[in-house]
């Protein structure tokens, strides 16, 4: 039996980006809007957050800015995020304070799904070791060490495992070295599966095209867990969310109302 009560998808920013990061060789010159993503999990047992958005202050800060977005490893610049898009100010439409938050599960360490950490330091952290071990080595150009190098109360994950009965991480590697995905069933709606960064469009779950940057450049293994969510989500009669897909967030825009 489930314990999830209510889940709440959160427009934290957005990014325009060539759409070639989300479709690997797909999408020369194309620029496409992306939104970033949080979610919220009410559960019987407590709150989980599914990933926390940018550092507000790398971006609002010249001198952050000018760092962490304005330079070549950049091209598309860095996000948008207004002040009241802050998960902080997110959560207090909903009466919650940051402290409110017990679990925040990171897909990965990338800035723009890891980036508001520091405004979680009571909360218990989720990462796959794989995923903190590529971090920590700077695997590629989206990391930022400021962003996880902080004295978190970090729980390394090393498989698959339930949060509470009805949260459960999936390990969909291939876009990062360990990133998770996470089936949340719903008390009265279909079960829903965030991809994460495993999928950023609809495009790459049709199409089961690799995101743009994949670890090491194995296409396969990215290729390997959109086919193993695909599967999950026929297996479970689950809705598949892919992660920075405009038009199809969209549809699912209704916050500060929830799923159930
Ligand atoms: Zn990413």
């Amino acid at each position: 039996m489930t314990q999830v009560k209510k889940f709440w998808p959160i427009l934290t920013g957005r990014h325009h980006y060539e759409k070639t990061l989300s479709t690997r060789g797909r999408g020369h010159g194309e620029i496409i809007k992306a939104p970033i993503l949080a979610y919220l999990i009410e559960t019987q047992n407590g709150r989980i957050l599914f990933d926390v958005g940018c550092d507000y202050q790398k971006i609002k800060q010249p001198g952050l800015r000018k760092h962490y977005y304005e330079h070549d490893g950049f091209p598309f610049g860095p996000p948008e995020m207004e002040e009241e898009e802050q998960l902080p100010n997110k959560l207090q439409i909903l009466g919650l304070q940051p402290e409110d938050v017990d679990v925040v599960f990171c897909s990965h360490l990338h800035f723009d799904h890891a980036g508001g950490l520091c405004e979680f330091c009571q909360a218990e952290v989720h990462v796959h070791t794989s995923e903190m071990q590529a971090a920590k080595d700077l695997a590629d150009d989206a990391y930022f060490t400021s962003d996880f190098d902080l004295p978190l109360n970090w729980k390394i994950q090393h498989g698959e495992y339930d949060l509470v009965p009805g949260v459960s991480a999936i390990e969909t590697p291939g876009h990062t070295a360990g990133h998770m995905s996470m089936m949340i069933e719903l008390p009265k709606g279909q079960p829903i599966i965030l991809a994460g960064d495993a999928a950023d469009l609809v495009e790459n779950l049709e199409d089961e095209v690799p995101p743009g940057l994949c670890w090491q450049d194995n296409e396969q293994m990215a290729i390997d867990s959109i086919k193993k969510l695909k599967r999950l989500s026929l297996q479970q009669k689950a809705v598949l969310w892919p992660n920075h897909d405009w038009d199809f967030f969209q549809k699912h825009n209704v916050f500060p109302s929830f799923f159930e």
